[in-house]
């Protein structure tokens, strides 16, 4: 039998910071102490959003810290031919039909009310029924996924398993953009499919996305990978890492002189490991680390954890 396959997909839209490396650590340590093979996959295609030389320095970043993976890294960017293929198929099957309203358009038709831009739900009574809508072809319009009504269980491996129902959640969602790219949901489900990827291993805010994959994977017949969502790291407010909780990128810390051992101290502690503000090695924490450890709950990042990593 085949080892299993999983894979770190960074998007360099921003660089690595110390949320994306406790997934990627945690990921990479699973993978290692599992005997995975762990492949590695740049998420470029947020064309706009891609930020110069965020990619060189993901890599830099993560051979820092020592995590290696098996196999060149594959950019999304370099080849769209396996997408525009899945989007024939998916057009040919009539799953999927061109779309050219504008978010404002959408809104105005929809008559459940939602909770902000991101939950907007298109309603499928703007699904088109003629059939000349479905052909795929380069037009600068959106395409979408025709959605069943039916609920999608996920079965985690480290989440809990939820059930979801993508159709009054999102409805039709987009899988190929205007800008003439596919859209994350397709991308990501073609490049697991065709790199052989049985264990997805990522934050938990993706768990919703992973229904609407499971669709993708039903309407292209091909068989869906396990599971497994891993709590995020918040800043001290409750939301998500992000730029507004101060410089937190893993480069921005070496810059100051920060030492591997101590940002893996941390994450090493964000993963059920080690004690408080402890510098550990990455081998120390390969051997040491194990699923069962983990936190099921998020974790914050305060600003004791931040002084103790630069050192004050
Ligand atoms: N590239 C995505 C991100 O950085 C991860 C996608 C995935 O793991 O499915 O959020």
């Amino acid at each position: 039998m085949n080892n299993p396959v999983s894979r770190l997909a960074p998007s360099p839209t921003g660089a690595l910071h110390l949320g994306n490396a406790r997934t990627f650590v945690i990921n990479w340590a699973m993978a290692r102490k599992r005997d995975w093979k762990l492949l590695l996959r740049i998420e470029d295609l947020d064309g706009p959003r891609v930020k110069p030389h965020a990619i060189e320095e993901t890599l830099d970043i993560l051979s820092w810290l020592g995590m290696d993976h098996d196999g060149e890294p594959i950019r999304q960017s370099t080849d769209l031919e396996p997408y525009r293929k899945a989007m024939e198929e998916l057009t040919e099957k009539q799953l999927a039909y061109t779309c050219s309203l504008s978010r404002k358009e959408i809104k105005q038709a929809s008559t459940a009310p939602h909770k902000g831009e991101h939950d907007l739900r298109y309603p499928s009574h703007l699904r088109p029924d003629h059939a000349e809508a479905f052909q795929f072809g380069a037009q600068d319009t959106n395409y979408r996924l025709i959605v069943s009504d039916e609920v999608v269980y996920i079965h985690d491996g480290f989440a809990i398993s939820r059930e979801f129902h993508p159709f009054s959640e999102v409805g039709d969602f987009v899988i190929w953009t205007r800008r003439n790219l596919p859209a994350y949901q397709l991308a990501v489900v073609v490049d697991d499919a065709r790199q052989g990827v049985t264990d997805v291993v990522r934050g938990d805010d993706l768990q919703p996305s992973a229904a609407r994959q499971e669709l993708l994977y039903q309407a292209l017949g091909l068989s869906s990978p396990h599971w497994w969502h891993l709590p995020l790291v918040l800043g001290p407010d409750g939301r998500r890492l992000a730029k507004r909780h101060g410089d937190t990128r893993i480069s921005s810390y070496r810059d100051q002189g920060v030492s591997v051992e101590r940002i893996i101290g941390l994450l090493a502690f964000w993963s059920g490991i080690g004690e408080i503000h402890k510098e550990m090695s990455i081998t120390d924490f390969l051997s040491a680390f194990s699923l069962s450890s983990l936190d099921p709950n998020p974790i914050t990042f305060t600003e004791e954890d931040h002084a103790w990593l630069i050192g004050r």
